[in-house]
C-alpha cells in the first residue's frame, strides 16, 4: 500500500477534454496535412528533466512505460503515443540527447501507419508526470530526479535507426495499471473525453530505493532564492491600454525594480525569467524556477477587462478553476488560449509539490497584495483592492516552490494606465511587492521550503 501511494502521490495527470478527441479509429489521419510532431525539447535541471513534445495541433495521446530488457539492450523507457499524426523528418533521424544521468535521450518514429511513438529513454528508473497544455498544444513529461546538468556532447551517438522505433517491443504487459484516484473530479463521460490513464511509472519490484522527493531539510543553508518572472514579452505584448501602454513593458519595469531592491538588502539571491524584450514559453518560465531552486516564484503581470470600468490589484495562487467568469477569462488570456479551451482542462494536482506550497502561496500572495495595494495608496487616492484570488495559470503549473501572480492594475482602464505610465506608481508595487517577500523570507515560513 505504501508503495502503491507513493505511486499516487507522483502521478500528475491532466486531463484534457475538450480539446482532445478520443482515439479514432485507424484511418488516413497520418496522411499529409495530420497534425505533426514539429518539435522535442529537453531541459535538464537538478532535480528532474521535462521533455516537451510540440504538435501543430491538438492531438489525441497516451503515455506508458516499458521495463528495461537486458536482453535487447534496452534500458527502462516512458514512451508516448500520438495518434493520427506525421512527424517532421529531421526530428526522426535526430534523437534528442541528454545523457544526464537519469534520463538518455528522446527519439520518435512512425509506430504504425497511423502513430508515431516518442520514447524517453531512461537511465535508471523512475516516477514521472504527464500533462498536456493546449495553445500551442504540447505534451511535457517531468521525470523525477537528480540528473547531471549536462556537458554539450562533442558527438552525439550514432542515431538510433527510425525503425527502432517501430520495432520497439509494443506495449508489453507494463505492470498492473494504478487506478488513479484522486480528489479531482472525474471528467464528465462524453464522446469528446480522452483520459490518459498512466500508470504507476516502474513495477514495485523494480523500483529506484529513491523516493522522488527528498524528506525536507530542516535548517535553510541558502539565501532565499527568489524567481521574478515578467510576464509576456517578444511577439507576445501582453494587454494593451487604450493609449497604447503595454502590459510587457510595464512588468519588465516592475521586475527589474524588484530584483533591485531585492538584491539591496542583501538576504535574497534575486533572478528573473527575462530581463529583456524577449518571448519565454509558459511552462520554460516554470522550469527556470525549479532549474533555479526557487524558494519564492512571483508571476508579474497587469490585468485587462473589456468592461473599462474594471479596476484594482488583486493576487492570485493556483487552483483548478476559477470562482467566476473574469477569473476564468482572465486565465485565458494570460494561458493564451480561448476560454472555452480552458474549460475543458481538468486538473489532477500533485499533492506533494502544488497541495504542499498551496497555503504557503495563499499566505504569501495576500501579503503581497496587501502590500501593493497599501504602497500604491501612499501615492494615489482611490486605490481598490481586489484581493486574494484563485484561478488556473499555466505558468504556475509544476512550480515546486511558493508560487503567486500578480495582476496590478487594470490596463484596461485609462485612469490605471495612466497610473502604470508613472515611475513613482511602479516603484510603490515594487515596493509592495519587495516588502511581502522579506516579510515572508523574515518570518521563517520557508524555513522548511529547501527541495
Ligand atoms: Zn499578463
Amino acid at each position: 500500500m505504501t508503495l502503491l501511494r507513493r505511486h499516487l502521490g507522483a502521478a500528475f495527470l491532466l486531463l484534457c477534454a475538450a480539446a482532445l478527441p478520443v482515439f479514432a479509429p485507424p484511418s488516413d489521419a497520418a496522411a499529409p496535412g495530420a497534425p505533426r510532431v514539429s518539435d522535442i525539447r529537453a531541459w535538464t535541471n537538478e532535480i528532474y528533466t521535462r521533455v516537451a513534445i510540440d504538435t501543430v495541433e491538438d492531438v489525441s495521446w497516451q503515455a506508458n512505460t516499458l521495463r528495461a530488457d537486458p536482453s535487447r539492450g534496452l534500458p527502462p523507457r516512458i514512451f508516448i503515443d500520438i495518434r493520427g499524426a506525421g512527424i517532421r523528418d529531421e526530428i526522426l533521424r535526430r534523437p534528442v540527447e541528454v545523457r544526464n544521468g537519469l534520463l538518455r535521450q528522446v527519439r520518435a518514429g512512425r509506430f504504425d501507419r497511423d502513430t508515431v511513438r516518442v520514447v524517453i529513454d531512461l537511465e535508471r528508473e523512475s516516477t514521472y508526470r504527464v500533462f498536456a497544455l493546449p495553445g500551442p498544444f504540447r505534451i511535457i513529461v517531468d521525470i523525477d530526479g537528480e540528473g547531471e546538468i549536462p556537458a554539450i556532447p562533442a558527438s552525439p551517438d550514432p542515431a538510433v535507426p527510425p525503425d527502432d522505433v517501430a520495432a520497439a517491443s509494443p506495449p508489453e504487459d507494463p505492470g498492473p495499471p494504478v487506478v488513479t484516484t484522486t480528489s479531482a473530479p472525474p471528467p464528465a463521460p462524453s464522446a469528446a473525453t480522452a483520459v490518459h490513464r498512466v500508470p504507476a511509472a516502474i513495477p514495485p519490484s523494480m523500483e529506484s530505493p529513491r523516493v522522488a522527493v527528498s524528506p525536507p531539510s530542516p535548517v535553510r543553508k541558502h539565501r532565499v532564492r527568489v524567481m521574478i518572472d515578467p510576464g509576456h514579452g517578444g511577439k507576445d505584448p501582453g494587454a494593451i491600454g487604450p493609449t497604447g501602454l503595454k502590459e510587457k513593458d510595464v512588468v519588465l519595469a516592475i521586475g527589474r525594480k524588484v530584483r533591485e531592491m531585492l538584491s539591496r538588502t542583501g538576504e535574497f539571491d534575486v533572478r528573473m525569467t527575462r530581463d529583456e524584450d524577449v518571448f519565454i514559453p509558459l511552462e520554460e518560465r516554470t522550469a527556470m524556477a525549479n532549474k533555479g531552486r526557487a524558494d519564492i516564484f512571483v508571476s508579474l503581470h497587469i490585468n485587462a477587462s473589456r468592461n473599462r470600468r474594471a479596476e484594482g490589484f488583486s493576487t492570485y495562487v493556483l487552483s483548478r478553476g476559477a470562482s467566476n467568469r473574469e477569473d476564468l477569462e482572465l486565465a485565458a488570456r494570460e494561458n493564451g488560449v480561448p476560454v472555452g479551451k480552458l474549460q475543458g482542462v481538468k486538473f489532477i494536482i500533485d499533492d506533494m509539490f502544488t497541495g504542499a506550497r498551496k497555503n504557503e502561496s495563499l499566505r504569501l500572495a495576500k501579503t503581497v497584495n496587501d502590500a501593493v495595494v497599501r504602497h500604491v495608496s501612499h501615492r494615489y487616492r482611490g486605490v481598490h483592492s481586489l484581493g486574494l484570488k484563485q484561478a488556473p495559470f499555466y505558468v504556475l503549473v509544476g512550480a515546486r516552490m511558493t508560487a503567486v501572480l500578480v495582476e496590478a492594475s487594470f490596463i484596461s482602464n485609462a485612469r490605471e494606465e495612466s497610473r502604470l505610465r508613472d515611475p513613482s506608481c511602479l516603484d510603490g508595487i515594487a515596493d509592495g511587492v519587495v516588502e511581502a517577500i522579506r516579510y515572508y523570507g523574515q518570518n521563517g515560513i520557508l524555513a522548511h521550503s529547501d527541495f
